[in-house]
């Protein structure tokens, strides 16, 4: 390229596909081989294109391919990459300080993101966070939190609930590969029980809830004891899982349980938080309210920061000094953060996410009437997916999944999958995408089950 200035993302990158290469193209190819040879090979990559720049519903790669992003770096970019507040607010900090460490000297933007957690997190309650640099991080911190409340070891976690690659959380973690097979052994009283999975309850939707619920606690007052349970940890909506929403009433019975028998009830709205599901959080669509909530992904723009927020008086029992961490609320990101706030609420990106939910479902659902491998559409707002399956059952199809991804990719649609079976194909826009790129991305992705 001859141009004398880097190229500007955000905002100003063009709203438009565009293949110019094969992809990954010759530029990313080489590039792929640098990688090689510097990168450890653990680091894969879903789709090896070169990224130069980015903005509202558009990925460019060195070549000079434009892709529609309907993966938003999982779920972080729900305001679009560079956001006008998300630049001008973390520039704004880049060139006052850029790190002090919150745990040496306080400032102000670590303060502000703890006011607005408590303002936008479910409940009225008195609450109080700590940040952190990942989910992961964010997910340790509240099983530590917990147990140092409670008193009491044991944590309860959910089949397909995915929390992370740390050592605790990849124990919290359901699925082995890729993400525990040959790392353990890991952390110990970890106790996985059933979770309401609609499409594969055995006694069919209608019962799910109820059952569910019933095999869940029993499970925790036989095998574990209440009173040996410090939290259950669920996201209310499963992400890496197979973005499974739990039949309605089960996350309700289960926060209610926690409650009778004070065990803490955390919500890792990592993935479904701020604005994807439609709503700030995934659980205030039945009203619950958790003790705990961890978030990350979509909080700073696509810089690193978690939380913890809750109960004023579950995270304040945790002695002086017990939580931190060098980075942890770095004020770039606190400054990052409060411009993607700015952003949501400015552009009321949950009525978007539920625009997307409208154009999208109505798509996906007649591809469903027309593809016999479609099984299942589901989620919220901009979290949907499709589970794929053999035709005339329910048996996991991951190769037509593998089969679609690739026919998407090579046609200049980012997508993702995901799912315990490998067999979900999952939809995560920017908020901020136009709704005729949505409906090209579509055309591809019916072409895609077209031609399978
Ligand atoms: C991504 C994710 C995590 C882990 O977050 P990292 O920032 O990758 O450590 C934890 N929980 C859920 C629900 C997630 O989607």
């Amino acid at each position: 390229m001859t141009t004398t200035t880097a190229p500007v993302g955000g905002p100003t990158v063009p709203q438009e596909r565009r293949v110019v290469t094969e992809i990954p193209g010759p530029l990313s190819k080489e590039m792929w081989e640098r990688k090689r040879a510097a990168v450890a090979d653990g680091v894969g990559a879903v789709l090896p294109v070169f990224v130069s720049r980015a903005g509202g519903g558009i990925v460019e790669d060195v070549d000079g391919n434009a892709l529609i992003d309907l993966g938003s770096g999982i779920a972080v970019t729900s305001v679009g990459n560079s956001a006008e507040a998300v630049v001008r607010r973390a520039g704004e900090q880049l060139g006052r300080f850029t790190h002090t460490c919150a745990m040496v000297t306080p400032y102000e933007g670590y303060v502000e993101v703890c006011e607005e957690l408590a303002r936008l997190t479910p409940g009225e309650h008195a609450k109080k966070s700590a940040l952190f640099n990942s989910g992961a991080e964010a997910v340790e911190n509240a099983v530590k939190i917990a147990r140092y409340h409670t008193r009491r070891q044991a944590v309860v976690v959910f089949e397909h609930g995915y929390h992370g690659r740390t050592n605790l959380t990849m124990a919290l973690t359901a699925k082995n590969m890729p993400y525990k097979h040959g790392f353990g052994p890991f952390a110990p009283e970890i106790h996985r029980v059933p979770v309401a999975y609609p499409y594969r309850w055995p006694t069919g939707p209608e019962h799910c809830a109820e059952e569910a619920a019933a095999l869940a606690i029993e499970r925790i007052v036989k095998e574990v004891g209440a009173e040996n349970t410090a939290a259950i940890l669920i996201e209310p909506l499963l992400g890496e899982g197979g973005f499974i929403e739990p039949a309605p009433g089960f996350l309700p019975r289960l926060a209610e349980f926690a409650r009778e028998h004070g065990i803490v009830f955390i919500a890792d709205e990592i993935q479904s938080g701020f604005c994807r599901t439609g709503s700030w959080f995934a659980c205030d669509h039945e009203g619950v309210v958790p003790d705990l909530i961890t978030t990350a992904k979509g909080i700073a723009g696509g810089l690193p920061l978690a939380a913890v927020t809750g109960r004023a008086e579950i995270m304040d029992s945790v002695h002086a000094g017990g939580l931190g961490g060098t980075y942890g609320g770095n004020p770039v990101a606190c400054a990052a953060a409060l411009g993607a706030i700015e952003t949501m609420r400015g552009m009321d990106l949950n009525a978007r996410a539920r625009r997307i939910e409208e154009v999208m479902k109505p798509r996906l659902r007649g591809m469903a009437e027309r593809f016999e491998v479609i099984g299942e559409v589901r989620g919220r707002g901009a979290m949907l997916a499709v589970e794929l399956v053999r035709p005339g059952g329910t048996e996991p199809n991951p190769e037509a999944t593998a089969a679609v991804v690739r026919h998407c990719h090579a046609n200049g649609v980012l997508v993702l999958s995901c799912g315990t079976y490998g067999n979900v194909l999952r939809f995560l826009p920017p908020l901020v995408i136009g709704e005729d790129l949505l409906s090209e991305a579509l055309d591809v992705l019916e072409e895609a089950f077209a031609g399978l």
